[in-house]
């Protein structure tokens, strides 16, 4: 029966490009469901935006000396455009800078406010003096009380996944200037959040939700079971959406607050936008909400903004909240400031075309039940062994073999096998079996069902022949090839969802794109034949192509150089020594030289003894490098020599002076050239 579906993904956050963790762990699995969803014929309404406004923008925006418009104008383009390429449905994607969204949220919390819903109190807050500003959410980092994680953000500790208040941090330190802040008198709204915990406790824990994934179930109850707070809904801030009463100047809502806002003030722009009436997608009890979010955000869902809906009186409560955990990539968690991702725009770069590669290989694996790791090796795999070998590889044979024998027109079947009978029972088994799983949320055991009718295909035809009994039997060939189109033409419906870039191809190739022919999810059970006798398909295509060990290599070597990097980044710089004047400097006496002969001192593993001539003259320098470069290595380089230094007698050496050096991001000794990108500032030259 058709029903009203508002499905809401979480909102990407616009200070950065989205990568595969995002993309696993809410966008996927969000567009096979809203997909299935219209497939079967529902109303949806597939809701999405960027989360433009809170602290970490303006945080970057300064860094990089532009304003958070700037930013967030930017990265709302590429991200919008990711979400394009990669075939993610939204109905809309709109942004919370949006005027529609600022009047939405404003007048949302001025319901709130007029209901009496909120506590006005004065309390004292961090506040960093020097920067002149209090500190909240991003700006300000401590100790987390409940996990002692050092990392902690005012707002939350994305170790243990707890939402904090500023002032709950163990040692906090400024964000901005690193002073340990003041505490200082501001005033601010508080939702209080202890008075919805019977409701929220009714509604949770006692209500139906027991059918919610046990992660997100069991995160909700301890929160709950440890006491709810009131929380502060507002902020000393310049950048967000202004709070809209008298006596709140220079303070903006608090970007948790308005973001979820941001799922309604999107469903109304796309209702205007296509003249439908927004309000039944969030205020008919009869519209099921689901919100597709990772599992940090799970408080924010779950808690703070069903606690929001309920105060304001007028809107439903989401059904389902179908938190996935975190991906991790190649064994480590992924990391924007780390560079630790596959960032989707370049993933498109490398793989052109192959969006349903990562698609299918992200929901095969996805982090549903516990924290997955993505490995480009398995990545090939599912490629290689599955989508090429099993699903194109069938398609392919019973298209070019429709070809070659009936020049592409579906023959006409004379007696059906049991084994024939038995196949075209299980087409018509496969909608639901899908189905149920998608319904349940396990998109990755939904992704291996679609994966096994393809593979039923290929083995019918690896048992039946076909390419042996026509010379022998063609009536019998002919009914061998109508079965098998019959699973080609299930095949192009039911993996929509999962791989809708495949599913245009295949449905172009079977030509069932004109409305005559093309079936619906229910007509491959209900149907006792999807592609009819005579009628025409196309050419084969390659649906799939193997991925090389070249391809698989290039990714993995640009995983080593974000990781050498970022060890560089790391390697404490050494306080500068004591200061020195001129005359002390004017002292040293360096040169270039050129190293004409070099080889290892005996029995010494890190010795060279180099011939350098420094245009003086050419004299032996015994230097430590031999770990770095071999004597062969370095014979002709031009080298910078400190040549007034003692001489110094080095296994029975003398060594007339010193080669300068530094070393790189593996920690290898380099000549000294500032323009290599691998020397990390604040080396020091040795
Ligand atoms: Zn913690």
């Amino acid at each position: 029966m058709s029903k009203r579906y508002t499905i809401t993904a979480a909102l990407p956050y616009t200070n950065g490009p989205i990568h595969i963790g995002h993309l696993a762990g809410v966008y996927v699995p969000a567009d096979i469901y809203a997909r299935y969803l219209r497939l079967t014929g529902n109303d949806v309404a597939f809701i999405c935006g960027s989360d433009e406004h809170g602290v970490p923008i303006t945080i970057k925006a300064k860094k990089e000396g532009v304003t958070p418009q700037d930013i967030v104008d930017k990265y709302h383009a590429i991200i919008k455009k990711s979400f394009e390429d990669f075939g993610v449905s939204f109905d809309n994607y709109s942004r919370t800078s949006a005027k529609i969204h600022h009047d939405t949220a404003q007048n949302f919390f001025k319901t709130l406010y007029d209901k009496g819903e909120f506590i006005e109190e004065v309390t004292e807050q961090l506040y960093d003096e020097k920067a002149d500003q209090f500190l909240a959410d991003r700006f300000v980092t401590g100790t987390c009380p409940k996990c002692s994680n050092e990392e902690a953000y005012g707002d939350q500790c994305e170790k243990c996944g707890s939402s904090l208040n500023a002032t709950d941090l163990i040692n906090p330190k400024s964000a901005i200037t690193g002073n340990v802040p003041t505490l200082k008198q501001t005033k601010h709204w508080f939702l209080p959040l202890d008075k919805h915990e019977a409701f929220l406790k009714e509604w949770i824990l006692k209500g139906h939700k027991k059918d919610w994934k046990p992660n997100v179930y069991g995160q909700v109850k301890s929160w709950i079971d440890d006491g709810l707070r009131p929380r502060a809904v507002t902020r000393d801030l310049d950048w967000g959406i202004p709070v809209p009463v008298e006596g709140a100047e220079g303070k903006v809502l608090y970007v948790w607050f308005d973001a979820p806002i941001g799922y309604i003030s999107a469903t109304k722009e796309w209702a205007e936008r296509v003249g439908k009436d927004w309000e039944p997608y969030w205020k008919d009890e009869n519209t099921k909400l689901v919100h597709f979010i990772g599992k940090d955000n799970i408080v924010f869902h779950c808690i703070i903004f069903p606690a929001m809906l309920k105060a304001e009186g007028s809107y439903i409560l989401p059904d389902n909240v179908p938190a996935n955990e975190f991906l991790n990539l190649e064994g480590n968690k992924l990391s924007t400031s780390k560079n630790w991702a596959v960032w989707l725009p370049e993933y498109l770069e490398d793989f052109p075309n192959q969006q349903d590669v990562l698609r299918y290989a992200l929901t095969a694996n996805a982090p549903e039940t516990k924290d997955n790791d993505f490995t480009w090796a398995d990545f090939q795999a599912k490629n290689n062994n599955e989508l090429v070998a099993i699903f194109g590889n069938f398609i392919n044979r019973v298209v070019v073999l429709t070809d070659k024998y009936y020049n592409g027109i579906v023959p006409s079947p004379s007696n059906f096998t049991q084994v024939d009978e038995e196949v075209l029972a299980a087409i018509k088994a496969y909608p639901d079996v899908i189905a149920s799983s998608i319904e349940r949320y396990r998109f990755r055991e939904a992704s291996q069902e679609l994966m096994n009718l393809a593979r039923l295909g290929n083995k019918y035809l690896a048992d039946e022949e076909p390419w042996k009994v026509i010379k022998v039997d063609e009536e019998r060939t002919k009914t061998i090839m109508f079965v098998a189109l019959q699973i080609a033409s299930a095949l192009a419906t039911l993996s929509e969802p999962f791989l809708p870039f495949t599913s245009d191809k295949l449905k172009n190739i079977l030509s069932v794109t004109s409305s005559a022919i093309e079936m619906s999810w229910e007509d491959i059970s209900t149907k006792n034949v999807l592609l009819p006798t005579g009628h025409q398909i196309g050419k084969a295509e390659l649906l799939f192509s193997k991925i090389e060990d070249e391809a698989i290599q290039q990714q993995l070597d640009k995983l080593i150089a974000s990781k050498k990097a970022n060890e560089a980044a790391n390697k404490t710089v050494e306080p500068q020594k004591d200061t020195i004047t001129y005359d002390d400097f004017s002292k040293l006496d360096i040169r270039v030289g050129t190293i004409l002969e070099a080889e290892k001192m005996p029995k010494a593993n890190k010795l060279l003894v180099l011939k350098v001539d420094t245009g003086i003259d050419v004299r032996t320098i015994v230097s430590g490098i031999a770990e770095s470069f071999s004597a062969e290595e370095v014979i002709g380089k031009k080298v910078t020599v400190l040549v007034n230094l003692a001489p110094r007698a080095l296994r029975g050496v003398e060594s007339q002076g010193m080669i300068l050096m530094t070393e790189n991001a593996e920690g290898k000794l380099v000549f000294v050239n500032p323009d290599d990108k691998s020397v990390a500032n604040g080396l020091h030259i040795s």
